[in-house]
């Protein structure tokens, strides 16, 4: 078994085999931006051409949630992010 480095750049901690991050921080990333971070990276180990920069973007959005607290909780107001499929 083998851990890696947290994806957030300030975070010393490493993250178990199959996450992201650290759980800590995996935990505070919006569940849509966890979800588009699975989907992508599997497309991305399925052999996808061209996913791994769909999969970074992803990646970058779910770093980019930890990272920068400006936006407070909010409830959720019904939003979708569901794109089908
Ligand atoms: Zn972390």
């Amino acid at each position: 078994m083998t851990a890696h480095a947290c994806a957030v750049p300030d975070c010393d901690k490493t993250a178990p085999l199959g996450l992201l991050m650290c759980r800590r921080h995996w935990y505070a990333v919006p569940k849509p931006a966890q979800r588009e971070v699975w989907r992508t990276w599997k497309l991305l180990l399925s052999g996808g051409h061209g996913m791994r920069p769909v999969y970074e973007a992803a990646v970058k959005v779910a770093v980019d949630a930890v990272t920068t607290r400006q936006q407070p909780a909010r409830p959720q107001l019904g939003l979708d992010f569901g794109g089908g499929g």
